[in-house]
């Protein structure tokens, strides 16, 4: 018993020791840390939908707001047979974080419903997706709370969320609520670059690390899980740097290729298979289980939480792991690594430039303005290029971790506003 849990914890539980330590660390105010170690409100919805076949089904949706003291929740909403309350609740601290690392005017939020998407039409989507907005009501808006595409949740949902929303309110304030969300699509008031601006922003992250250690990116391998809008935007702009991709892994299988693989010619062949990249014909199909084993010098995760645990941190070879996805990495596994050598570019840092691209669409749809690309992706760069040297800075002058480094400067920023403010009454 003792070693099966010393060799896998929960997402919750890995967020909780990761908040705890860098706390300690940084000697977190006794009363502040009370705050932010419980969620502010935990919303469980239980939704009707008809099914084409005209069956009635019941769905289960969740939203959960950690933290608000630095501005409205934000988080994205994810449709996955694994959300639950304790999923939700640990990305929803995770945003709180990753928010105030960034130094955006927002909070942390996070949910989603527990479905198997590729089960369902795109009409009865549409339907699943409008009765869950309706469901939480006035827990979102564009002051309060605002979602966001994550795992199986794209623009059209987003415009689809919006809508409803909208369409609930009076037609005068109509345009003021439909940027309850961001990460609509372009038409719908999106921003151009948000699509990109999670994988984007990876690689932004990888360059600082080339930068900080004199390495140069071009021929260097790399492996990404998940090939979904992170995976793929990451393999785009690394490809653009000259490194080569070697292998992928996503809900469908892995595939591998010494001499490289495409991800363009990926992305176009997953495209008409539902998003999968199994049977790919430029690569061999390789064993899931030795997936993270494979030679390579970076590895992207990308896909979903907990995937980087003790059944597997020894075989790994990468000397960096760029967290894409959220909470990929276990505490167990983390420590292991770290002793190893191996950096970590830690989620809440290096997957931030979704929430950055969301916080410059929720401008734009404030200012009734369009920004350009070219002008998008500057400020990502920019905004993640401070905070990553912020988190090194942080690091080095307490000897510690990048991770616990980047939870440091996120809590300092909390704990400042509400050492500034009190806690009400
Ligand atoms: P997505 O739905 O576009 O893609 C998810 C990918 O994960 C797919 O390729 C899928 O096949 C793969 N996957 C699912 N289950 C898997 C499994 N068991 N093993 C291997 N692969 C599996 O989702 P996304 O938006 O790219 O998000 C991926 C990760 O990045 C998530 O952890 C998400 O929270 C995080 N993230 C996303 C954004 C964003 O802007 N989209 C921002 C920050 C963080």
């Amino acid at each position: 018993m003792e070693t099966e849990t010393k060799k896998r914890t929960g997402m919750y539980e890995n967020v909780m020791r990761q908040f705890n330590r860098a706390a300690d660390v940084l000697g977190l105010d006794e009363g502040i840390r009370k705050i932010l170690g419980s969620t502010n409100s935990e919303i469980v919805v239980h939704f009707p939908v008809k099914l084409d076949n005209g069956k009635i089904e019941v769905f289960n949706g969740y939203r959960v707001q950690h933290n608000n003291a630095l501005g409205p929740y934000k988080g994205g909403l994810r449709f996955h047979p694994t959300v639950d309350i304790d999923a939700a609740r640990a990305l929803a601290i995770w945003m709180t974080w990753k928010t105030a690392l960034a130094g955006l005017p927002y909070g942390g939020g996070k949910g989603g419903v527990t479905i198997d998407p590729s089960k369902y039409s795109a009409a009865e989507l549409e339907r699943i997706t409008r009765r869950f907005t309706y469901a939480l009501g006035d827990n979102i808006g564009p002051d309060v709370d605002i979602p966001a595409p994550d795992v199986n949740t794209n623009p059209q949902i987003m415009a689809w969320i919006a809508d409803t929303f909208a369409s609930t309110k009076s037609p005068a304030t109509r345009m003021l609520n439909l940027h309850v969300v961001t990460g609509k699509p372009l038409g719908s008031g999106g921003l151009e670059g948000r699509d990109r601006a999670t994988g984007f922003g990876v690689v932004v992250t990888i360059k600082e690390w080339a930068k900080l250690n004199n390495i140069d990116l071009a021929g260097k391998t790399y492996i990404v899980q998940g090939f979904g809008n992170v995976g793929y935007w990451a393999s785009h702009f690394m490809e653009e740097l000259g490194a080569k991709l070697i292998a992928v892994q996503d809900a469908s299988g892995a595939i591998y290729n010494k001499d490289g693989i495409n991800p363009e010619e990926l992305d176009a062949y997953a495209k008409q298979y539902k998003g999968a990249v199994a049977g790919f014909p430029s690569a061999s199909r390789m064993e899931a289980e030795d997936f993270f084993g494979v030679d390579c010098d970076i590895i992207i995760p990308a896909a979903l939480g907990n995937q980087i645990t003790m059944d597997n941190a020894h075989v790994i070879k990468a000397s960096l792991i760029a967290e894409g996805a959220n909470g990929p990495t276990d505490t167990v596994a983390e420590d292991f690594l770290l002793e190893k050598g191996v950096k970590i570019i830690p989620d809440i840092l290096c997957n931030s430039g979704g929430v950055i691209g969301s916080y410059y669409e929720w401008l734009q749809n404030k200012r009734s303005e369009n920004w350009k690309i070219a002008d998008v992706l500057h400020l990502l760069e920019d905004k993640i290029s401070i905070a990553f040297n912020k988190v090194v800075e942080t690091s080095d002058s307490f000897n510690t971790d990048w991770r616990t480094g980047a939870y440091m400067v996120a809590l300092s920023r909390i704990e400042q506003t509400y050492k500034e403010r009190g806690v009400f009454p």
